[in-house]
């Protein structure tokens, strides 16, 4: 302490702030000068030609794999046409590919950005690493953009400040560009995922005192915390409490809380668990209040969380600009899906300007390896990851859900929606041109939630197969 404050100076008036000057407490401080070296080491690794390599690759595997959902059909299409062909029809079709380009010229040739200054909404979560880290590891003002990342309170916000333009682009959760799309909770204003920020990396988080009553079907009368009603998180939750026979609606309580209220709440026994985002799990073990009952990637392995999105009007009106966003944004996403990064990860996005939160919790996160707050330290590499592919499947699933607990109403375009807000765009089209038949066309998979496969193909099926459901 005393080499911050110097209490025992004589020639020194004793001032109650950091002796670097700056009005923090010295454990923040310490988590800041971390933080530095942490970007500095990261921020090298990604200008190694290695890493270059590997950014670009992972970009076009991505791009690849949307084309091309059945490992069968790729293998096809290129022995039909060839290594040359493919590659060169996949960067005609896909934005990604084409904005990959563009992006690279913008950071040279600044004039060609409509745009410059932008503000970009985050919550503080692990969901946003990309997007946050983004910032500090220079990635943003290397195409060209000073970026902006602005801490947010709450997803209501986040929805708000988007539909006023108050901000360029935002981390969502995936679902709420297609609510704000169709005008669910709000005035319907044209929003597109641009990348999935993360899979997995949630969990139905207890109270210590249900730590004997594991068993969802003795849950009945719980009061549970979900950040937002067009989330994952209550998807999901909606979706175990279905699957263990209750009806969600009636049998419980579902709060929306914001994700760093979550904790707090726990605590005062407002609510008996919550299905949050992380930190918050791990915080809930870390403060000793609560533990892992399950992580959603054993409910839903590799479902899709949040998203980094932005209206259709700012892609219309700034293609350049949103070409140089997204380019950073997958570089980052890239750079956080390597594992031997994490560890340096959580340390720059520790600080308070980011997640403010101690750098054991969010190492634990994005390593994997963790207290689960039943005593045994587990280790999941994948309990967090980073893959940024908007599977156009994984919104008809999200469309499923929400008529099916009555926030849509009526009949659903499915397929007309999720390719309208989830950006794989014209490929199916090129692809048809070049002679290749695409059945259910790209971006389309099968999912696997607790054991169920969903097929995009069919969503109505799908949707009557439930028995609990929100009465019509
Ligand atoms: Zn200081
Ligand atoms: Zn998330």
């Amino acid at each position: 302490m005393s080499d911050f404050f110097d209490p025992y100076n004589a020639d020194r008036p004793l001032m109650m702030k950091c002796s670097c000057g700056r009005e923090h407490t010295v454990a923040d401080h310490h988590a800041e000068v971390a933080a530095d070296s942490a970007a500095i080491e990261l921020r090298r690794r990604s200008e190694t030609a290695e890493f270059e390599a590997y950014s670009n690759e992972f970009i076009e595997a991505t791009l690849v794999k949307a084309l091309f959902p059945q490992d069968e059909m790729r293998r096809r299409f290129l022995r039909a046409v060839g290594k040359g062909t493919a590659m060169a029809a996949i960067a005609s079709v896909l934005p990604v590919t084409s904005l990959q380009a563009l992006a690279q010229e913008a950071g040279t040739k600044k004039g060609t950005l409509e745009k410059t200054n932008l503000k970009v909404g985050f919550i503080p979560i692990t969901c946003a690493t990309p997007l946050i880290m983004a910032h500090p590891l220079g990635f943003y003002s290397k195409q060209g953009l000073n970026v902006e990342v602005t801490k947010t309170a709450g997803w209501a916000l986040v929805r708000d400040k988007m539909i006023n333009k108050e901000y360029d682009a935002s981390h969502f959760l995936s679902p709420m560009p297609l609510a704000i799309s169709l005008g669910l909770g709000s005035n319907a204003t044209p929003m597109n995922v641009a990348t999935i920020q993360n899979i997995n990396g949630q969990a139905i988080t207890l109270s210590l005192k249900h730590k004997d009553n594991r068993d969802p079907k003795n849950w009945k009368g719980f009061k549970f915390g979900i950040p937002f009603d067009y989330s994952i998180h209550n998807f999901l939750l909606r979706y175990y409490l279905a699957e263990a026979g209750l009806n969600p609606d009636t049998d419980v309580q579902l709060r929306v809380i914001p994700p760093a209220e979550m904790v707090a709440n726990l605590r005062a026994g407002n609510i008996d668990g919550f299905l949050g985002p992380d930190p918050f799990n791990q915080r809930a073990v870390f403060d000793e209040v609560g533990f892992i009952h399950v992580l959603t990637k054993d409910l839903w392995n590799g479902h899709p969380c949040c998203a980094f999105g932005t209206s259709t009007e700012f892609i219309q009106k700034n293609p350049n600009t949103f070409a140089a966003l997204y380019r950073a944004v997958l570089t980052s996403a890239a750079m956080a899906r390597d594992p031997k990064n994490r560890e340096l990860i959580a340390k720059v996005i520790a600080p308070s300007q980011y997640l403010n939160q101690p750098e054991a919790v969010l190492t634990q996160v994005l390593t994997g390896r963790f207290a689960d707050g039943l005593g045994k330290i587990q280790t999941v590499p994948d309990r967090a990851d980073f893959d940024p592919m908007p599977w156009q499947s994984m919104a008809v699933w999200m469309l499923t859900q929400m008529q099916r607990w009555g926030y849509i109403k009526g009949e659903v375009n499915y397929q007309q929606i999720a390719e309208k807000v989830f950006l794989i765009t014209d490929a199916r089209k090129h692809m048809k041109e070049l002679g290749q038949p695409f059945a259910a066309g790209p971006g389309y998979a099968k999912h696997t939630i607790m054991g169920k496969v969903f097929d995009p193909a069919k969503p109505a099926e799908y949707l009557k197969s439930f028995a609990i459901q929100k009465a019509a």
